[in-house]
């Protein structure tokens, strides 16, 4: 059975061909013009020797090209191998390297720390992106050349469903990033069954400003607008007045993003000069977002917001909070279809449900990858029986509703006691003053690891960090709330707006 990703794509030219798919400020694109675009980029692609299983690396920003590449690759049957534009050379050379990349399309603004990484892989041939204000260097090749009309039909690869089409690099807090290998048939379901959950439409406008690069825009984004002929609208940077600007400008029904994100959103000064009328559900993920948040959020905006939980070793979405009827607060929902979810204790035996028994979340179904590219010893070390290691820790209530408790790596284990940074953050936010906060622990002497926040107030607010300190105290057991606080005028944060506690 021959099946490819790019059939989300083709299937919305036949359905919808007026259809306008991607927005990129003034920039229209239709389904019937994404799909021809993307057959050329295909042709090109073939013209130039990349032939089915070949890794292309696809470093962009979120502009139309992103989208246009993409699916040129899949149709082409070659394998996506999608990276962050802020990669310096040696990562993206390491990167190139692991995957065997023949190919790198990358953007101008990133030419000369990706020139210098493809160098590193003995790749030669780069493929650049040019947007105003950026010049390509002269030995590369124009990405428009690759719009050209080619002779003859444009390939369409029937691939077999469980051959790889995507490879995502994860961002490698242990150790050397390791490529997640994802399927056609895996990406597809992870595309169809969200979609169907949160009642995708083809009338809804979806904001794109999680990097597109990233396994959530990716999967639960890219793959679900194309699969229900929805349309993005594509936000290159997270830039608040942009964002509400954008909301307004071209009636976005869905918004996508992680915490930080709402959190922003909420926090801007001018909000009540935009129209924002038109959003009718927000989705959270790739974080724990604060049920402050969302309260605020949802009194603000006057719409819902689902959350939802996963990884890129998931192909993205694994359980999800469906509707505001069916939701928990504080739980990331329920596995979707053909996911299930089970918490472990060390031993790897199930833990029964109930919030004192915290063991870690492991994965099976249809969502997980087929391993990490080219590395046997850490896809073994992955897996137990055929169930995926998340490397989180939660726990299932009784009506098998889950909750993130925090990631293993992150437990502060303070003088024997179990510290969850994510119970200890959620006190810090419940205080008015506080915008964002992240909780890590400490090396101590006596105690092992002992307990610190660092917390980016909101704009104008002023506090000591001993008033902080007893708002916690009141609120958590004494062996948990923080024994020191530092104040930041913003939390460092990832590409796709996590915050970075590894650098905290
Ligand atoms: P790395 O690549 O280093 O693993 P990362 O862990 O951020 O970085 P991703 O695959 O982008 O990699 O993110 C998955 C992780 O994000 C999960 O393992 C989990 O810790 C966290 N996460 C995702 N959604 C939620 C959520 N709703 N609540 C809490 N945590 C979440």
């Amino acid at each position: 059975m021959g099946f490819n990703l790019a059939t989300i794509a083709s299937e919305s030219a036949r359905s919808h061909p007026g259809k306008v798919a991607v927005i990129s400020g003034d920039h229209r694109i239709t389904y019937a013009e994404l799909d021809q675009l993307s057959d050329r980029f295909a042709s090109n692609l073939r013209a130039r020797g990349i032939r089915p299983g070949d890794a292309v690396g696809l470093q962009l920003p979120n502009l139309p090209h992103f989208v246009i590449a993409y699916f040129g690759l899949l149709k082409a049957g070659a394998v996506v191998v999608p990276m962050n534009v802020l990669y310096k050379a040696d990562e993206v050379g390491y990167i190139l390297r692991d995957s065997e990349t023949r190919l790198l399309i990358t953007w101008a603004g990133v030419a000369e720390e990706a020139a210098k990484g493809a160098a590193q892989a003995g790749l030669s041939d780069l493929v650049m992106v040019t947007t105003p204000g950026t010049t390509a260097p002269r030995d590369s090749v124009a990405f428009e050349s690759l719009l050209a009309e080619q002779p003859g039909p444009p390939p369409f690869h029937q691939s077999d469903p469980g051959d790889t089409a995507v490879i995502v690099y994860t961002s490698g807090t242990t150790g050397r990033p390791k490529g997640a290998e994802l399927t056609h048939f895996q990406l597809f379901m992870n595309a169809d069954t969200p979609g169907r959950l949160f009642g995708v439409r083809d009338d809804d406008v979806i904001l794109v400003v999680l990097p597109l690069f990233h396994i959530f825009a990716l999967s639960s984004i890219l793959n679900v607008c194309a699969r229900f002929a929805a349309t993005m609208t594509l936000v290159p940077r997270f830039d608040v007045a942009t964002v509400l600007a954008t909301i307004e400008r071209d009636r976005v029904t869905v918004f996508e993003g992680v915490p930080t994100m709402y959190i922003a959103l909420l926090n801007h000064p001018d909000l009540d000069r935009y129209d924002v009328s038109s959003l009718r559900v927000g989705i959270s993920g790739g974080a724990p977002i604060p049920a402050e948040v969302i309260d605020a959020f949802e009194r603000r905006f006057g719409i819902v917001i689902l959350e939802g939980y996963g990884l890129s070793e998931t192909a993205s979405t694994t359980t999800f909070n469906v509707s505001a009827e069916d939701r928990r607060v504080y739980s990331v929902g329920r596995p979707i279809w053909g996911v299930q979810v089970e918490v472990w204790n060390e031993h790897g035996a199930a833990l029964p449900p109930g919030r004192e028994h915290i063991g870690e979340l492991v994965v099976r179904g249809v969502n997980v990858m087929r391993g990490y590219r080219g590395n046997p010893q850490a896809s073994k070390d992955a897996f137990t029986g055929g169930w995926f290691h998340t490397g989180d820790l939660g726990y299932v209530d009784e009506d098998g509703y889950f909750f993130v408790v925090d990631r293993k790596k992150e437990l502060i284990i303070r003088g024997g006691y179990n510290v969850y940074p994510r119970e200890v953050e959620d006190a810090l936010y419940t205080h008015p003053a506080v915008a964002q906060a992240a909780v890590v622990g400490v090396p101590d002497a006596l105690l092992g690891q002992e307990v610190k926040a660092f917390v980016a107030l909101h704009p104008g607010q002023d506090l000591r960090p001993e008033e902080l300190i007893e708002h916690v105290k009141a609120r958590i057991a004494p062996y948990k709330y923080p024994r020191s606080v530092e104040f930041r005028a913003q939390l460092p944060m990832t590409a796709a707006g996590k915050i970075l506690k590894r650098e905290l």
